[in-house]
């Protein structure tokens, strides 16, 4: 595992840990404060979702 920005990937400043810079330090912040957005969260459900490509049949 590489040492990066928890949010962007980039090298990490001492000062905003674990992040590169003060605007992701921010964006995770708002992940914990306004709810996770653009993280689709809890789909353990999908059973109809998935394209028919295998061919099972003999
Ligand atoms: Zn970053």
């Amino acid at each position: 595992m590489s040492a990066g920005c928890a949010i962007c990937g980039r090298p990490m400043a001492p000062e905003y840990r674990p992040f590169c810079s003060k605007r992701c330090a921010n964006v995770d912040l708002q992940r914990w404060l306004g709810g996770v957005y653009a993280i689709p969260a809890v789909e353990d459900d999908e059973s109809d979702s998935a394209p028919v490509t295998e061919n099972d049949e003999p």
